[in-house]
């Protein structure tokens, strides 16, 4: 199979580049490196370059002859989504419609998009399935539900047929240590958790104790970086055999919370971890928790990686290694 990934030089892409070269598909990434890490892409053809470009993306599109586009390139704070809207419309939704534009016009009709728990906003129930409620509460989200519902009138229009994957909590690194993650600025929980273990940084800041939650911290549905590849790899699958287009969220429907990752941290790293508690963050729900159960009985998904004490343990072994280089 020939598959272009968009934004392959990424956290979740990068490893995705990885899960289709051991599975023996021909990959090319295209990706404008404005986050990412051309050394990430560790199989097939690098392409630099921008989604916003489209003859750039009608060239690769025709000689390519791809089976089908995965699209991991977006901007992912929700913070700065809140202060600047612009980029995350422009990049998200416009650039997002010139690629689909383009793989029309090119007859490329599977696409796989990195969607979000963000499309929801506050949790109506204490999991979220495919038919909560959605309504975003911040223009990160509405960004990604904006290109779901696109998605569904290019199914009807032009007969693009997609899988949006609405990742809970993406986290934990490639289990042979090759990859893992590597933002900058660094804002999710875990790495971060990581980096004042290993001591670059000086603390973790918890933000909020105040939750209604069995300890006062928020609760989180972490899911493992390689667990999220699988669930790529059978959507394509699916996508394959000719199914229709089909939207799941994807967690290990267990949460977490702020308090028991840096706990697990602790146990993992034998460290001490200096925690400081701080403000509650702007736009954090209580609780985010996924009901998989549509992609472990229709993709035949079952996260392998479940447990969080071996999640940090990978992501622990990637922080080590970069803590040694940096
Ligand atoms: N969090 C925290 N301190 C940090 C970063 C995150 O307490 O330095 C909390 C955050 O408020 C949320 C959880 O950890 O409840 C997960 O946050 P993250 O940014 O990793 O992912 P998100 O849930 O925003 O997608």
């Amino acid at each position: 199979m020939k598959i272009l990934v968009v934004g392959g030089a990424g956290y979740i892409g990068s490893h995705m580049v990885k899960h289709l070269g051991l599975a023996g598909c021909a990959v090319t990434t295209l990706d404008n490196l404005s986050g990412g890490h051309a050394d990430a892409v560790l199989h097939g053809t690098f392409v630099q370059g921008d989604i916003a470009d489209r003859a750039l993306l009608d060239r690769l599109l025709a000689e390519g002859r791809f089976d089908a586009v995965m699209h991991f390139a977006s901007f992912i704070q929700v913070g700065e989504s809140v202060v600047a809207p612009a980029k995350y419309y422009q990049n998200n939704v416009v650039n997002t419609l010139n690629l689909l534009d383009a793989m029309v016009a090119a007859g490329v009709k599977r696409f796989i998009f990195s969607s979000t728990a963000a499309i929801f906003g506050e949790p109506q129930s204490d999991t979220i399935d495919e038919q909560h409620r959605q309504q975003p509460i911040n223009p990160y989200g509405r960004t990604k539900l904006m290109v779901e519902q696109a998605l569904a009138d290019y199914d009807r229009a032009y007969g693009l047929k997609s899988v949006c994957l609405r990742y809970f909590n993406a986290a934990g690194a490639d289990p042979a240590g090759e990859l893992g993650e590597r933002h900058d600025p660094e804002t999710h929980l875990i790495p971060l958790v990581l980096q004042a273990a290993s001591g670059r940084r000086s603390h973790i800041s918890v933000f909020g104790r105040d939750y209604d939650t069995p300890d006062g911290t928020c609760i989180r549905d972490y899911v493992h970086i390689n667990d999220l590849c699988q669930a790529h790899w059978l959507a394509l699958q699916s996508l394959m055999g000719g199914a229709g287009s089909q939207a799941y969220n994807l967690g290990n429907g267990s949460g977490f919370s702020v308090q028991e990752v840096i706990d697990t941290a602790r146990q993992v790293t034998g460290r001490e971890i200096p925690v400081v508690y701080a403000e509650r963050r702007a736009g954090d729900p209580a609780r985010l928790v996924a009901d998989s159960r549509a992609a472990t009985s229709q993709l035949g998904w079952k996260p392998q990686f479940a447990a969080l004490e071996t999640l940090i343990e990978h992501a622990w072994a990637w922080e080590q290694k970069r803590a040694v280089q940096l």
